[in-house]
């Protein structure tokens, strides 16, 4: 048995990143930036205005002098207007600042009296101007390579006119359930039957991370079945396989892997829930094998699958791993087992307190959870106790 630090290092040595391709930015939503990028051009690319209002120069509206209004400027094309002593430009949010003006006043603080003007308050040079490389200068590094492209991040490349961006596409992965015990939800159970979870909580935690489920397979628990499993699936990035990875003579995933002679890097791995975790490449394929029991399949994912599925999409060594959060503990814990013990909770307002029951069966505590708490081997918590726990706030 290795250490979840041995294992997870295992995983990432192993994860190559995906080759990097343009990406229309409407398709690039979640993907990771596979370089670094510049602005091509300063942002706003020219002084313009904040409001909608008159542009003026302010030293001409002390003492509430009129000003002749000599024309007008929409957003838009620029038409060159030029004002002199005492002339205003009835202008638009966005629209360029003409020649001579040095602020804008706003249309509220402004009375009109045909083609005059008279400002009501004070006037200092640059109000409401928004000036030109203000918000990005050109040449300016504005995304970082491994950085994900959320909907800010898109708005930005789209307003420096890029219409592609380089990253990286979506991990491929393929999803096996083994099990004879597995019936599809949708039809009807035979008494030792239970329906197949696994395979929807998989697909939701793989989409989740901004990959891609390219197949999805059921396998009965046969030395054969599973390899034409594994050699149907190995043209994907990733195979994830849920059960059949214990010791049991019913047990086939690591003997069809060992008869397909794939490499084998991790079996058994420290953690509670999640002990039989196996981890190892078919040729170019990652092979995640994941215990069956779904609370086990749902931890040993987000500790080992989710980091390397995100690296081979681009993500940033630093964003791997779902965020931490402080908290206070509200009952007291003991973890008497030799393993890290994930704990299913809920985060509230700064307080933990786990979800009920810690089987790593029990799919209901943790439907109610929306946090782990991470309990190292013989420790005891007293209630009150800070604690960091890794947190899914916004539903994974
Ligand atoms: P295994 O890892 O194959 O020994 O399975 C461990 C436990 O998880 C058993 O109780 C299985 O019935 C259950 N299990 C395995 N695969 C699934 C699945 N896909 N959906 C729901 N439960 C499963
Ligand atoms: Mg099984």
């Amino acid at each position: 048995m290795i250490s979840e630090d041995q294992a997870r290092s295992a995983v990432l040595k192993a994860t190559q990143l995906l080759p990097a391709d343009t990406l229309a930015i409407a398709s690039a939503l979640d993907h990771f930036a596979a370089a670094d990028i510049r602005a091509r051009i300063s942002l706003p690319p020219f002084d313009n205005s904040a409001m909608d209002g008159y542009a003026v120069r302010a030293a001409d509206c002390r003492g509430g002098a009129p000003l002749r209004v000599i024309g007008e400027q929409p957003a838009g094309r620029d038409r060159a207007l030029r004002i002199s002593a005492g002339e205003a430009v009835r202008i638009f949010t966005g629209a360029p600042i003409p020649d001579g003006a040095d602020a804008i006043v706003m249309q509220e603080e402004v009375s009109c009296a045909g083609e005059t003007i008279q400002i009501k308050g004070e006037v200092k040079e640059g109000d409401f101007l928004r000036m030109s490389g203000a918000d990005v200068a050109a040449g300016q590094k504005i995304i970082q390579s491994g950085q994900r492209l959320g909907a800010p991040q898109l708005a930005l490349l789209a307003a420096q006119g890029l219409a592609d961006v380089l990253t990286r596409p979506a991990p491929r992965i393929a999803l096996i359930s083994t099990g004879d015990e597995l019936v599809a939800p949708g039809n009807v159970l035979q008494r030792g039957e239970i329906y197949e979870s696994n395979l929807i909580l998989l697909r939701a935690l793989v989409q989740k991370c901004g990959a891609r489920v390219a197949s999805t397979e059921h396998c009965a628990d046969d030395l054969k079945a599973t390899e034409n499993a594994f050699r149907n699936a190995a043209e994907s990035d990733a195979i994830i396989v849920s059960g059949g990875v214990s010791v049991g003579e019913l047990d086939f995933v690591k003997p069809a892997l060992r008869k397909l002679e794939a490499k084998l890097d991790v079996w058994r791995v420290a953690v509670k829930p999640g002990k039989p975790f196996l981890f190892g490449r078919l040729g170019k394929c990652l092979v995640f094998g994941l215990p069956g029991n779904p609370v086990s399949a749902f931890v040993t994912f987000l500790l080992f699958v989710r980091p390397a599925l995100l690296k081979m999409a681009g993500a940033a060594a630093t964003d791997l791993d779902l965020i931490r959060a402080s908290a206070r503990l509200q009952t007291a814990i003991a973890n008497p087992g030799n393993r890290r013990h994930y704990l299913r909770g809920r985060l509230e307002r700064g307080n933990f307190a786990p979800t009920g029951r810690q089987e790593s069966h029990a799919l209901f505590s943790l439907s109610q959870a929306n946090a782990l708490l991470p309990m190292e081997p013989e420790e005891t918590l007293a209630e009150g106790a800070r604690v960091n726990v890794i947190t899914w706030n916004h539903g994974i």
